[in-house]
């Protein structure tokens, strides 16, 4: 049986969009694209984990609040008390959830993470943006400068910002509060190999909202994200929030890495730093490639003489699979973004693209 497309009854802005590209991929593809940690929680977490799951009740709904976790995660990973944390099915789903609580436009300081725009759009709201400066910095002055002009309900940040891997400054976040009287998101998803949060700034600034998630910490399977923000902010967005969006599997697990996990997660982050510095340094040694330096758990190269999306398919073609942003934004001409593997997975990559950019078959 063939439908005809939905027109008429589904929205016109949706018809006309296409969804967030998640590639399915063949076995043994090296994906270097998602931000995910190359490493696996240890066997003792997965038997521990499996303890746990043969003991919960599942005909009944879990915890609607998330009290247990959000307790744990405010004292393990953000000194914060319950009633300043929101949690979400991932960030993803907060920022989807802070999007439909607010009004009028957003703005984005564009190059940025691609899913705020098309969450903005999903919710009906206007996005208004900034550009960053040449060299791929926030550029405070014209951010503030479209904050004058549009008046925006939100600025959206991203530090380190994906795909730049670029901090933002505490000074920078400090005077957008003070300048703006509108919500300030800092989205620190990449704040565990950076180090630096604007949390400390939100003892000054009720409106600023840090966003986190243990995505990229070693548990992008478990989908949780972490809002830290006043607990008169937190309260409104509950109004919105769908009544039990956290299942109670990824409550467990998330309570059971807190309790006795944390310091593998730690080390985890440890090694990827070290492993992408040095990656930065032997992509540095290929003639033709020029990686920033970078705060997060990927790297943007860019690439001189080459088409990126030639050179990404042929990667592709030898079963790596990195993103190519090079049309994303004209800023991002030339480049690929490239995600931290082990050593053995960064030195095939490397390896890899120089020889494609030698062209050696
Ligand atoms: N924020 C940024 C900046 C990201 O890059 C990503 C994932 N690529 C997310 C949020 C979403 O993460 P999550 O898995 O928690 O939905």
């Amino acid at each position: 049986m063939t439908t005809d497309a939905p027109t008429g009854w589904i929205r016109q802005d949706i018809l006309a969009t296409s969804a967030y590209p998640v590639e399915k991929v063949p076995g043994g593809t090296l994906r270097l694209d998602a931000m995910e940690s190359p490493f696996d929680l240890p066997e003792a977490f997965h038997r521990r984990l499996g303890e746990e799951m043969a003991g919960i009740s599942l005909n009944r709904y879990p915890d609607g609040s998330a009290s247990e976790l959000k307790e744990i995660l405010g004292k393990s990973l953000l000194g914060l008390s319950p009633d300043h944390l929101f949690l979400g099915n991932g960030s993803d789903e907060i920022l989807q959830t802070l999007f439909l609580a607010t009004t009028g436009p957003l703005l984005l300081a564009e190059p940025t993470f691609s899913m705020y725009r098309i969450l903005a759009e999903m919710t009906g709201r206007t996005v208004v943006t900034a550009t960053l400066s040449e060299d791929l910095d926030l550029d405070v002055e014209a951010l503030l400068a479209a904050a004058r002009k549009h008046h925006p309900s939100l600025i959206v940040l991203s530090s380190p910002n994906n795909p730049t891997g670029r901090d933002v400054s505490e000074e920078t976040v400090d005077r957008i509060c003070r300048e703006f009287s509108g919500g300030v998101l800092v989205d620190e998803a990449y704040f565990p190999f950076s180090g630096w949060t604007a949390l400390s700034l939100q003892r000054a600034h009720p409106r600023l909202m840090v966003l986190r998630t243990l995505s990229k910490m070693g548990l992008a399977a478990l989908r949780l994200g972490i809002l830290a923000a006043d607990p008169k902010i937190v309260a409104e967005l509950d109004k919105v929030r769908l009544p039990y969006n956290l299942n109670l599997l990824t409550q467990r697990a998330a309570i059971l890495v807190c309790r006795e996990f944390l310091p593998d997660l730690e080390s985890q982050v440890r090694s990827i730093i070290h492993l992408r510095e040095d990656l930065l340094r032997s992509l540095s040694a290929i003639p033709g490639v020029c990686p920033l330096p970078s705060s997060a758990n990927f790297l943007l190269i860019r690439i001189g003489g080459k088409d990126p999306s030639v050179v990404a398919r042929a990667l592709a073609d030898r079963g790596i699979l990195i993103r190519d942003v090079s049309r994303h934004h004209p800023l991002l001409a030339g480049c690929l973004r490239v995600t931290i593997g082990t050593a053995t997975e960064n030195e095939r990559f490397a390896a890899t693209l120089a020889l494609i950019l030698k062209g050696t078959p």
